[in-house]
C-alpha cells in the first residue's frame, strides 16, 4: 500500500475541469488498492500572473520539488495573448520542463474499439492502432543556435544539434519502454540529409544493439513515416524521434484518436517528479461549461501511476475503466456521434470513477 504525493496544476481555461477529474479518478483508484494519494494544489500559467505576477511563483516550484508527480491542466487562455507582455503563461510549462530537465516526452496514441467511427480514417485503418511516441523534448533545432532576421535582416536560421549524450539518454528510455510493451522501436529521422540526423541514427543503432539485443529496432525517414502514419499505424509500437519531427508527427497521430480531448502524456527526467497532462491546450471555446472532454487528463493519471509509481495494475484499471465506459456509449460532445448519450466533463469522470 503505496504512499504518494502529488502536485495538482489546473491552469487556464478546461485545465481546472479536466484536472477535478482526474483527480477525482486517482481517489478511486486509491480506495480500490489500497493507497494513499495526497494532493496539493499550486498555481500556474495564467491563473498564476493574475494572482502573484509570475507564471511559475516559486511557492509552486517548491510544491512540486517535494512531490512524487506533477498532474497539470492546461496554460494560457485570450487573456493573456498578448505577445508583448512581458510574463506569458506557457513560461509556466517550460520552467517546469527546465527545472526537471524532462528530455522525454511520451505520448500514447490508442484506438479505443468504441470510437474507430470517430476518426477520419477507414475503420481497418484505425483498429488496434496502440503507439507510444517518445519524442526529445529538451534539444534539437527548437534549442539550438539562431539568427533571428531581426527589423531589416535579410537572413535568419536555427540549428539542430544534438550531443550523443542527449540522443543516448532519450533512446535508452524509449527502449526500455519497448521491452515492457510489443519489443518494438523505430527510430524516425532524416539522416539522408541531414549531419544531427546522422549523429541520430549512429547512436541509436549502438544502444539499442548493445543494451537491448531483444529489441526490433527500425530507422524510417520522417517524411516516409509520415505516410506510413496514416497508411497502417497499427504497425508500430514505439516510435522514438528528436524534438521537431516529434512536435509535428504527434499531432498528425492526434487525429487517430478521434479527438485532441482524448490523448494523455507524461514528460519524464532522469529522476521525479515527472509531469502528466493532456494534450490539449486551455480550450477557452468551451471553459466552464461543463463540456471538455476528461479522458485526455484522466488518461494522464494512469500514466502516472504507471511511469511516476510503478503501479501497472492501477493504471490498467483506468484504462480500462475508460474503455469500458464509451463501451457503455458514454460521450462528451467532441467524441459523439448519434446514438449516444452525451455527458458532460463531471458525468464522465464519476461514470468513470464509479467503474473503478
Ligand atoms: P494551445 O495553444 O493551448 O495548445 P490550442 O489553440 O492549440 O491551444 P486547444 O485548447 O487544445 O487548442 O483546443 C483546440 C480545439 O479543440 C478547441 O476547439 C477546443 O474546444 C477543442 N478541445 C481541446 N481540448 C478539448 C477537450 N478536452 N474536450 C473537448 N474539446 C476540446
Ligand atoms: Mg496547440
Amino acid at each position: 500500500m503505496g504512499r504518494f504525493v502529488i502536485a495538482v496544476l489546473p491552469g487556464d481555461g478546461i485545465g481546472p475541469e479536466v484536472t477535478a477529474e482526474a483527480v477525482r479518478v486517482l481517489e478511486a483508484v486509491g480506495r480500490r488498492f489500497g493507497h494513499t494519494f495526497e494532493f496539493h494544489e499550486a498555481l500556474i500559467g495564467g491563473a498564476a500572473i493574475d494572482a502573484t505576477g509570475s507564471p511559475l511563483p516559486p511557492e509552486t516550484l517548491e510544491r512540486c520539488r517535494r512531490s512524487d508527480a506533477i498532474l497539470l491542466g492546461a496554460v494560457g487562455g485570450p487573456k493573456w495573448d498578448d505577445p508583448t507582455a512581458p510574463v506569458r503563461p506557457e513560461q509556466g510549462l517550460l520552467g517546469l520542463r527546465k527545472a526537471f530537465d524532462l528530455f522525454a516526452n511520451l505520448r500514447p496514441v490508442r484506438v479505443f474499439p468504441a470510437l474507430v467511427g470517430a476518426t477520419p480514417l477507414k475503420e481497418r485503418v484505425v483498429r488496434g492502432v496502440d503507439l507510444l511516441f517518445v519524442r526529445e523534448l529538451t534539444g534539437g533545432l527548437y534549442f539550438g543556435p539562431r539568427q533571428e532576421a531581426g527589423p531589416d535582416g535579410e537572413e535568419a536560421y536555427d540549428t539542430m544539434r544534438y550531443t550523443r549524450w542527449e540522443i543516448e539518454r532519450v533512446v535508452r528510455l524509449a527502449a526500455r519502454l519497448a521491452r515492457g510493451r510489443r519489443k518494438q522501436l523505430t527510430s524516425v529521422d532524416k539522416a539522408n540529409v541531414l549531419a544531427a540526423s546522422r549523429l541520430w541514427r549512429r547512436v541509436t543503432e549502438e544502444v539499442v544493439r548493445r543494451e537491448f539485443p531483444d529489441l526490433a529496432l527500425e530507422h524510417v525517414l520522417v517524411d516516409a513515416f509520415a505516410m506510413h502514419l496514416i497508411r497502417r499505424p497499427a504497425a508500430f509500437d514505439v516510435v522514438v524521434t528528436e524534438n521537431m519531427f516529434g512536435d509535428i508527427l504527434t499531432d498528425e497521430a492526434s487525429v487517430l484518436a478521434g479527438s485532441m480531448g482524448m490523448l494523455p502524456s507524461a514528460s519524464l527526467g532522469e529522476s521525479p517528479p515527472g509531469l502528466f497532462e493532456p494534450v490539449h491546450g486551455s480550450a477557452p471555446d468551451i471553459a466552464g461549461r461543463n463540456l471538455a472532454n476528461p479522458i485526455g487528463a484522466i488518461l494522464s493519471a494512469a500514466l502516472m501511476l504507471r511511469y511516476a509509481f510503478s503501479l501497472e495494475a492501477e493504471a490498467r484499471a483506468v484504462e480500462q475503466a475508460v474503455e469500458a465506459i464509451l463501451e457503455a456509449g458514454y460521450r462528451t460532445r467532441d467524441i459523439a456521434d448519434g446514438e449516444t448519450c452525451i455527458v458532460g466533463t463531471r458525468e464522465m469522470g464519476e461514470a468513470i470513477a464509479q467503474r473503478i
